[in-house]
């Protein structure tokens, strides 16, 4: 059934087009036409900048209900398997507790105008399921990468689970490479390509990580990923100049999560570095226990550092940050045939931002105000797969 928004400010496109005065045509849970030549019936936007649903590239929903416990604690001690805060926490949910927990991030996520995620999962295939089932009925898409429920240590028996995932989920998700061989990494690889699975991975995160696979294996942990040609990597905090531009070169999306990086203590990620050597960038919210799911926070940081790790106020342009939230995460999880920008034919999820809000008003560059002043305070409408949400994120 068709579903007009007229009288809007619609960014359109992969290039984010300024169209005023127009209208987005649904069909069902898909966009048909954005036009700025309707004058029929519609729910009249008057005139809210309406911009593409984001694309959180990298989060663990499965420790939403940990928020706060371990803020202060080192990476390791906070989250790392298998004897952190974060796994004792997860032990100690029943499967029932942990999918309700994961539910209600999801719609946390929702109702902060989040489209589409990209979740390291806990708990191999099981894990996988739980959040499957968590998000079932909810218009957004998650895109899990599952973790074993052994080490690599233990590894037929971690091949085995890490197969099954390649059938179950889109792909698996590694924490520490150091603890792999480089024949393990190649196996691994093929076993994934076998399913159609893609391979992520935690890359860099930390400085203890990089010296322990130099020490090791005599490569940082970013040279020995590359060696594989992994999918996606998130984080390289602590990359060096020779491993952005080797990451540049192979042309391997790259997840920054800002937030997480600095409130853990593990550095503030070149960002500038990793913008301006042209590595493919998106930005993921990361671990609900340390940082909201919110993405106009991490647009804004992001932003910031960029242009004060490069002393150019000019650095980088708005519109680009704005493109890495949405387009840029939906290119890293490869749903982009359907999520991240605004066009006939993908899925119909977006924000409707009231430019008329106290905080936005004036409006006189609309991708900065997006980028470095809106706020989800500033949502008036999430539209998710063609259903409107309250701000809570419930189905209205
Ligand atoms: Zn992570």
């Amino acid at each position: 059934m068709a579903k007009v928004y007229k009288n809007a400010t619609v960014l359109a496109g992969s290039e984010l087009r300024v169209m005023e005065g127009a209208a987005v045509v649904l069909d069902g849970e898909h966009i048909v036409e954005i036009t700025t030549d309707y004058s029929g019936p519609g729910i009249d936007l008057d005139g809210a900048i309406v911009i593409p649903g984001f694309v959180d590239a990298h989060t663990h929903v499965g420790d939403r209900g940990a928020k706060d416990m371990a803020v202060g604690l080192p990476t390791v001690e906070a989250v790392s398997p298998p004897d952190s805060v974060k796994y004792r926490y997860l032990q100690s949910l029943t499967p029932e507790e942990l999918t309700r927990s994961m539910r209600s991030g999801a719609r946390e996520m929702l109702a902060a105008g989040i489209a589409a995620f990209g979740d390291f999962r806990e708990g191999g295939v099981h894990g996988s399921e739980l959040l499957k089932n968590a998000v079932r009925d909810l218009p957004i898409k998650a895109v899990i990468f599952a973790e074993p429920t052994v080490p690599p240590g233990e590894w037929p028996k971690y091949l085995h689970e890490a197969a099954e995932i390649g059938e179950a989920a889109e792909g698996l998700g590694i924490g520490d490479i150091t603890l792999f061989t480089a024949d393990q990494l190649t196996v691994l690889k093929g076993a994934l390509e076998a399913h159609s699975a893609k391979l992520a991975i935690h890359i860099a995160e930390t400085r203890k990580a990089q010296q322990a696979s130099e020490e090791r294996w005599g490569a940082s942990e970013v040279k020995r990923i590359l060696e594989v040609a992994p999918d996606l990597l998130v984080h390289m905090t602590n990359a060096d100049s020779a491993d952005i531009e080797a990451t540049a070169a192979a042309g391997v999306p790259v997840v920054c999560c800002p937030r997480t990086n600095c409130i853990l203590g593990d550095g503030i990620p070149p960002l500038y570095q990793l913008w301006k050597a042209g590595v493919p960038l998106s930005l993921g919210t990361d671990n609900f226990m340390f940082t909201s799911p919110n993405m106009f926070r991490e647009m804004d940081y992001f932003s910031r550092i960029v242009r004060g790790q490069s002393n150019r106020p000019d650095a980088i342009e708005a519109r680009d940050v704005l493109s890495m939230a949405t387009l840029g995460g939906a290119r890293a999880l490869g749903i982009d045939d359907e999520y991240g920008s605004l066009e006939p034919g993908k899925i119909a999820s977006f924000i409707v931002i009231d430019p008329k809000s106290p905080n936005l008003q004036p409006v006189r560059d609309i991708y900065s105000a997006i980028v470095h002043r809106a706020g989800l305070a500033d949502i008036r409408l999430v539209v998710a797969r063609g259903q409107e949400l309250h701000r809570g994120g419930t189905e209205r």
